[in-house]
């Protein structure tokens, strides 16, 4: 037997990871294109976790699927859906074996880092109206100033009538902003630290400048814009105290590069896992196992609340199921199966650093896969066995879908958790995927069209495996 060259015995026994256009035909790049462009119009149409959950049912419906009903037994092919207080919701398809075999669940969520308005925000000052507001989830301040932001949400009247708020999306919208100081009179601002910058409680939205009337009235501009709302949507001071409004960047989204290999947009975190979730299993027929996809809220505040996945709403959906068909709830979750979805953060050679290069998952390398989140000595995660990964890992290869590892940052210097450890906690194998993002949690993140579709793959994968 001739000896191997070490060229030859390199590639048999070395680990790399190519760019995926170089690993992808060029139908596949193609259709990461096409899958792309439907992305971009989803991350426009759906910038809040209520907008998403709102598009998930829509898209649901128009795709077979009907309402979940508690008590109903289900069976092979049926397709149900389950809103939870429209800010969460379940897609299910149920597959060909007995639930007791387990099910496939696909977690990703729809909330992103934004500015809450709080409860009293509406106040007026230097002769001009604002709201203030309470960032939600881990956001550098200073990126959130001069931008121009759009108002969504809701709000519920003393009649307990909703109105649904979104102002500054379509072309002919006013826009809304958080002003800086100019660089002339910022010595004092410029010498603190970053993350002093900006004052969370100067995170104050500019929304009018002009008086109700000529009159000697304090409080004119106020009143104007109070009146405003009045007219447009029927509300009135107190009813700020029952609504939910978010301000978000007013751009849509863009690709990126002179190849427009990438995509700019706000929210990528974690709607490009969300969305691929979604399109998996609305493409989802008659699969073997019962196959789930569950878009959830408050990821960002930490999971907490009944609409994130520290509550117990999956549980029950699931054990509502169980219960129909005769089985334990228990049963089935210790013999289920989940792609934990999230994002990661994508190696950036500006903050090489920040980053263990030889971990690192790369845009346009593929979806990542994490077996651990956390941070430091793997603290607040849930570590997926070598045996899950291993499963993972061949079922992808098999499907040819593009992946890599990679670790959020160098180990002692920061980390993030994901929703996996709940779901973990619920006695479910579960593994951490998902898109490789650069400058997450700043009002444009940018992710690799490739890993986009990637993400779609993988979950697509998994449904029909
Ligand atoms: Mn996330
Ligand atoms: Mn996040």
């Amino acid at each position: 037997m001739s000896k191997k060259t070490a060229k030859e015995l390199k590639k048999e026994l070395f680990y790399t990871n190519e760019s995926s256009f170089v690993r992808m035909s060029e139908a596949e790049t193609e259709a990461a294109y096409d899958f792309c462009e439907e992305y971009k119009s989803f991350l426009d149409d759906a910038k809040t976790e209520r907008e998403a959950a709102a598009k998930a049912i829509e898209l649901a419906k128009a795709n077979g699927f009907s309402e979940f009903r508690p008590g109903t037994f289900y069976t092979e092919g049926d397709k149900i859906w389950f809103n939870n207080r429209n800010k969460s919701v379940i897609l299910a398809v149920i597959g060909k074996r007995e639930l007791s075999d387990g099910v496939r669940i696909a977690a990703a969520h729809i909330d992103s880092p934004r500015l809450d308005m709080k409860q009293n925000p509406l106040f007026e000052d230097g002769g001009m109206a604002f709201l203030k507001t309470r960032y939600y989830g881990g956001i550098k301040k200073y990126q959130w100033t001069t931008i121009p932001l759009s108002l969504h949400g809701a709000v519920v009247k003393k009649d307990g009538e909703t109105v649904t708020v979104k102002i500054g999306e379509d072309e002919g919208d006013p826009v809304f902003v958080v002003t800086d100081l100019l660089p002339h009179l910022a010595q004092e601002q410029m010498d603190r630290k970053l993350r002093d910058g900006i004052n969370a409680e100067k995170l104050n939205i500019l929304v009018g400048s002009r008086p109700f009337d000529d009159s000697e009235e304090s409080d004119n501009i106020k009143l104007n814009i109070m009146n405003i709302l009045h007219e447009k949507y029927g509300i009135v001071e107190a009813d700020f105290q029952s609504a939910e409004l978010e301000a978000v960047p007013a751009f849509g989204a863009r690709d990126v590069g002179l190849d427009r290999s990438m995509i700019g947009s706000y929210g990528h975190d974690d709607r490009v896992c969300a969305y691929p979730a979604l399109m998996a299993i609305l493409d989802t027929e008659a699969p073997e196992y019962t196959c789930i996809t569950v878009l959830t809220d408050k990821e960002e505040t930490g999971s907490d609340g009944n609409t994130g996945l520290h509550s117990s709403y999956l549980k029950y959906f699931i054990a509502d199921l169980a219960a129909a068909a005769g089985i334990d709830p228990w049963t089935v979750l210790s013999a289920s199966e989940c792609l934990s979805a999230d994002v990661n953060s994508a190696y950036d050679p500006n903050y090489a650093d920040a980053y263990e290069s030889r971990n690192s998952s790369f845009v346009n390398k593929g979806v990542c896969i994490s077996k651990y989140t956390g941070s430091r000595g793997k603290s607040g995660t849930s570590d997926a066995g070598a045996e899950f990964v291993g499963k993972i890992r061949a079922l992808l290869d098999k499907a040819n879908v593009c992946w890599q590892t990679g670790e959020l940052g160098r180990v002692d210097l920061g980390g993030g958790g994901t929703v996996a450890k709940f779901i973990a906690a619920l006695n479910v194998d579960v593994v951490d995927i998902g898109v490789p993002v650069l400058s997450m949690h700043a009002p444009f993140e940018v992710v690799g069209k490739a890993d986009v579709y990637a993400a779609y793959m993988a979950f697509s994968a998994f449904f029909n495996s």
